[in-house]
């Protein structure tokens, strides 16, 4: 489904990418080190209509673990547009900051670096139109909140824009957002996402403008019919797909080359802000996947971000508290 749709966005974007409105890009100009290396991704917790609806609420013995393993970062996707008032001035519900606030607290605490993002904001990508201001809105009030923490916070603005939020439309809202932000934020890493639900296609279209400290972001969960295969969100029925022939490899490798292509073009590094593998799928074919990833990231200096700790594509097995340990070993060793 995310697949198929995103042919047909890109399509649309390709044309109406004002390439020609922003700065010219500096080749000399250095790429900053991105301040992060491994990352877990917090799924299923608050990025459902509320914390504990899919079966996972974070610990904070999950964020001393997450560290222990030897990560230097978490990714909290959450779902704003569910705990903002739908009218001006858009107000956050203040237990929904103070419960994300308690979460940034724990990873300071550790040495941890947390990613806070805008996910599943469903209504914004069926009709920008009526909430882009609100996305606006609410970004003023998170960039105000996390004003005065230190710089283990990183923003995020947007998660897998899809839909009518084109690459262009999401361009030219990231720099509005942008600008909010650095009002009280100057020097904080921000992340900024593609459309087409943050495929790569996506990213080699977007413009966006340079920055010293911003970090691109797209998810590589190809080929989607082998990650997602069986996963009931997916339209990925058939489930005897495998993966790990040499042209497979040989994708997964011109991928992630471009991804570099991106980043050496732009002069800002590019995070991978989400891979994994289904479940569902066997535990062998799942660690063959993620360690081909996981080294040939390593292998291209890209920083990573595993979907995810205790959801579907789950690393860690809650019920059981443990690590699964093959994924562990894919994901560090
Ligand atoms: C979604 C999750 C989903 C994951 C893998 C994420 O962007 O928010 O709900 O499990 O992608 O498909």
């Amino acid at each position: 489904m995310r697949s198929l749709i995103a042919v047909a966005a890109l399509a649309f974007c390709a044309c109406s990418t004002a390439s020609d409105e922003i700065a010219a890009i500096d080749p000399t100009q250095p790429i900053s080190a991105p301040p992060i290396a491994r990352c877990m991704n917090m799924g299923s917790a608050l990025e459902a209509m509320y914390e504990g609806e899919w079966g996972y609420t974070v610990r904070r013995e999950d964020l001393q673990r997450i560290k222990e393993a030897g990560f230097d970062t978490i990714r909290l996707p959450v779902r704003w547009s569910a705990h903002a008032m739908d009218a001006p001035p858009y107000t956050i519900a203040p237990a929904m900051l103070s419960r994300v606030k308690e979460i940034a607290g724990w990873a300071e605490a550790m040495g941890l670096n947390i990613i806070i993002n805008v996910h599943h904001y469903d209504e914004l990508n069926k009709v920008p139109d009526q909430h882009e201001l609100r996305l606006e809105a609410i970004w003023d009030q998170l960039a105000a909140a996390f004003a005065s923490t230190p710089d283990h916070v990183i923003f995020e603005t947007l998660n897998e824009p899809h839909t009518n939020m084109s690459v262009a439309r999401t361009d030219a809202l990231n720099k509005r957002l942008m600008q909010r932000i650095r009002y009280d934020n100057p020097d904080r890493w921000v992340i900024l996402g593609t459309a087409n639900w943050g495929n790569l296609d996506a990213l080699q279209a977007s413009r966006p403008d340079y920055d010293p400290r911003v970090m691109l972001t797209l998810h590589n969960y190809s080929p989607f019919e082998f990650t997602h295969q069986g996963a009931p969100w997916a339209d990925a029925p058939r489930t005897d797909i495998r993966w790990g022939t040499r042209t497979d490899l040989k994708e997964m490798r011109a991928d992630l080359d471009d991804t570099v292509e991106v980043q050496n073009r732009l002069r800002m590094p590019v995070f991978v802000g989400e891979y994994g593998v289904y479940e569902g799928v066997p535990i062998e074919a799942r660690v063959r996947w993620t360690r081909a990833m996981r080294t040939e990231m390593d292998a291209r200096g890209l920083a990573w971000c595993y979907w995810d700790y205790a959801g579907s594509l789950k690393a860690y097995d809650v019920e059981r508290e443990r690590w699964i340990p093959e994924l562990k070993a894919a994901l560090l060793d």
